[in-house]
């Protein structure tokens, strides 16, 4: 088997499932996931025919996958993939760098540094912010943050990534009640704590409460958030690090979708204020519809994220001009992934990113509207592309949700809203069109029906 023609096998194959998942159930067959179990076996003694595992690979698991590339699958505020982003991964993969150092990978290190002054100018945020390209927003929370715990104690006088936290003086971290658990566990990674945390009251749409934040003083570091996971809010951007700067402290923006709201002209409101903040995390693997695992870290004083992330060892050709993408990163080999990031910039321009952003909202927008017109109650302000929508009590939304998976024209998940359980609906696919909109939603009228119950 020639390394031309596997290739050419697997092109085909993508091509084909690509094609098929828009036709099946975005949930695989029962039958097809069940037949998984044919994969467990022992390691074979042998070589097999690189075909042959391509082969088992797509019989196999092709049928028993989740239809996430598809155009009517609306959960986890997940996109789709671009065709030229997945191209572009392709190409990257047969280019096989590590794209640690600059001086050993010159055009996918650079390629990370285009598409990072890119963003930077989309997002508006400070012109020499410094980045990195990391596997998500988790892991983007984890490198902006721990350049906040570094520059917050190089203000104490405490060098923390030389001496470490056992008996550095305390940080207090003051974040919002609604924040995402990845930011926690970000603060757990880094030695601040999941609970030792100051937790800030939110409204109704999760929107931290600028008027109960605390009088801060001494080390701190404030966690706010564009896009709540389940509402789509925005915190007070503006208040909270006027607030946060006053007492000096260094303010992080967890926006792992909501950040690309300023990537739009329309939407200004919503994320007034962010670019004052010290640092961002936002995904590309979600709203830019790019393959997994791509997550970026803006910090707007990248000396701090280098301080904290840097390393040097006498192995490595580390002297440059330019800039080395491992100074940015938790990992030191690691694969290209900016240049799905910088194929999707580059072919959607600034106006591609916008209608990208607006269309999907508009779709969120459109399935409010039909199920408020049906009568069943959406529990959040619809200000980006998240809808929740009650059917009723507990066990009648998750039946409608459980019937509508079973279903298989979409695909949306449950989750509990401040008290009230709710079906999640976020539209973040660049593939979906207004006619699947319309299916989706007589998809949901036709489950929910089934379980209306008249008072
Ligand atoms: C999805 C999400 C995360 C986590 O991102 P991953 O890419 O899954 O690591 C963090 N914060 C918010 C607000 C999110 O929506």
């Amino acid at each position: 088997m020639s390394t031309h023609t596997l290739l050419d096998s697997a092109s085909r194959r993508a091509l084909r499932y690509l094609q098929e998942i828009g036709d099946r159930s975005v949930v695989p067959d029962p039958k097809a996931v069940e037949a998984l179990c044919a994969l467990v076996e022992p390691l074979p003694a042998t070589p097999t025919d690189p075909d042959t595992v391509l082969e088992l690979l797509d019989a196999r698991c092709s049928p028993a996958t989740l239809a996430m590339a598809g155009r009517r699958f609306f959960g986890f505020v997940i996109g789709g993939s671009l065709p030229v982003t997945l191209a572009a991964n392709w190409l990257a993969g047969a280019w096989d760098q590590n794209t640690a150092l600059y001086r050993v990978t010159p055009a996918t290190a650079l390629l990370e540094q285009v598409a990072l002054s890119w963003l930077v100018d989309l997002f508006g945020l400070p012109e020499k912010s410094g980045g990195a390209f990391v596997t998500g927003a988790t892991v983007a929370n984890l490198a902006a943050l721990s350049a906040a715990r570094h520059a917050v104690y190089t203000q104490a006088g405490w060098d923390i990534e030389g001496d470490g936290l056992v008996g550095a003086p305390p940080v207090t971290v003051v974040i919002g009640a609604e924040a995402h658990p990845s930011v926690f566990k970000s603060l757990g990674i880094l030695g601040l704590g999941r609970n030792r945390v100051v937790r800030i009251p939110v409204d109704g749409q999760g929107r931290l409460r600028a008027d109960r934040l605390p009088q801060m003083s001494g080390p701190t570091i404030v966690c706010a958030q564009a896009g709540n996971v389940n509402t789509g809010a925005f915190d007070p951007f503006e208040e909270i690090c006027a607030r946060a700067h006053e007492a000096g402290a260094w303010v992080h923006v967890d926006g792992a979708f909501g950040l690309w709201a300023a990537a739009t002209p329309g939407r200004e409101h919503l994320v007034r204020g962010m670019a004052d903040a010290d640092s961002w995390a936002t995904d590309a693997h979600k709203w830019l519809n790019v393959p997994y695992d791509s997550g970026l870290a803006f910090v707007r004083d990248e000396r701090a994220l280098r301080a904290a992330m840097a390393i040097t060892a006498e192995y490595l050709p580390t002297e440059t001009d330019e800039r080395n993408p491992a100074d940015y990163t938790p990992e030191l080999s690691r694969r290209a992934r900016g240049v799905e990031v910088w194929a999707a910039l580059r072919h959607l321009g600034r106006a591609g990113v916008a209608d990208l952003v607006e269309r999907t909202c508009a779709h969120a927008r459109t399935f409010a509207e039909g199920l408020a017109a049906a009568g069943y109650e959406i529990l959040n302000d619809v200000v980006l592309n998240q809808v929740l929508v009650s059917f009723g009590d507990a066990a009648t939304t998750e039946a409608v949700i459980a019937d509508l998976q079973r279903d298989g024209t979409c695909w949306c998940g449950s989750t509990r809203w401040q008290e009230r359980t709710a079906m999640r609906i976020s539209v973040s696919s660049w593939v979906t069109t207004d006619e699947d909109v319309r299916v989706s939603l007589e998809a949901m009228l036709r489950c929910a029906a089934r379980h209306r119950t008249t008072a």
